[in-house]
């Protein structure tokens, strides 16, 4: 998810957490929305709506948004009452813009998620899914739901938090290694994807990390763009509030010359396919899906 490049303000209704929610109404899967934004500029390609999703697994120390990680929470709300809010900005979408799913971590939605997409491919709408990848796996029922959802997804965003596995376990709670299986995946069936990389001084942002980082990404056929977020700290406010601990306290954001070095060493300026790209476009001539 995208957590890292900004922060977001509740704009939804908070719900009673004691209540356990139903899991579908009128027929549909009902998702757990943390927050809606209508015009997002940053959460995939063109003008998107945006709905953020709640629940996360991992527990990354540098995540703004710790209001997202509780599951079964937030505002429930089924795949028509999104798509009815959301075209009321189509006319600002153009070619490239549409409907972004971020969280929290969609994954962990993934009917609601394919319901939705399913619903938007038949309107023609652009569909990208933000996502950390921690819940990918191979194995089944999952993988299938899996596949079921790229079927409708024009692009996947996906953030590789650290290229260590080790280190990745002490950031984020996780390791790494399914999430870099789901790039390989992606790459192989030709999955149109953004990686992101969170640059955090003393944690990620060391030479020999982001050239490790750079040949693993260089492996991959997909990616339409690569870009640093260099981490900052207007969500700290929000462990405060939550009476939680925040980790990297004395952390300052990076500076200008170190987000230049990273972008150097990963060679972002390489990938420019996202300039061209529209929905719809695959990376490979006859995809698998
Ligand atoms: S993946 Fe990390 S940054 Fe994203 S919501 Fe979960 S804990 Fe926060």
């Amino acid at each position: 998810m995208s957590t890292e490049t900004r922060t977001r303000t509740r704009k939804t209704r908070k719900r009673n957490p004691r209540l356990r929610p139903l899991p579908m109404r009128d027929g549909q899967v009902e998702g757990y929305v943390h927050s809606i934004e209508t015009f997002g500029a940053v959460d995939g390609p063109g003008i998107r709506f945006v709905a953020f999703m709640q629940g996360c697994n991992m527990r990354c120390k540098f995540c703004h948004n710790p209001d997202t990680w509780k599951k079964n929470v937030g505002t429930p709300m089924t795949s028509d009452e999104i798509l009815n809010q959301a075209l009321a900005y189509k006319d600002f979408w153009g070619d490239k813009g549409g409907i972004t799913l971020s969280g929290g971590e969609i994954l962990l939605q993934i009917e609601f998620a394919t319901e939705l997409f399913t619903k938007c491919k038949k309107l023609g709408i652009s569909t990208c899914l933000d996502t950390c990848g921690q819940p990918f796996t191979r194995r089944e029922p999952w993988f299938s739901k899996f596949n079921k959802l790229l079927d409708v997804t024009d692009i996947v965003l996906l953030d590789i938090k650290h290229i260590n596995s080790e280190e990745h376990k002490k950031l984020t709670g996780y390791p790494n290694d399914n999430i870099l299986d789901l790039a390989h995946y992606l790459s192989d069936i030709g999955q149109p994807m953004w990686v992101r990389q969170v640059l955090i001084p003393t944690i990620t942002d060391n030479d020999e990390f982001l050239t490790e980082t750079s040949d693993f990404v260089k492996t991959l056929h997909n990616v339409e763009k690569f870009e640093v977020l260099p981490y900052h700290t207007m969500g700290v406010h929000k462990y405060a509030e939550m009476g939680v601990k925040y980790r990297l306290d004395g952390i300052e954001p990076p500076s200008d010359e170190r987000v230049q070095n990273a972008q150097k060493l990963l060679h972002c300026a390489d990938y420019q396919g996202y300039r061209n790209w529209k929905p719809g476009d695959s990376t490979l001539e006859n995809p698998v899906s």
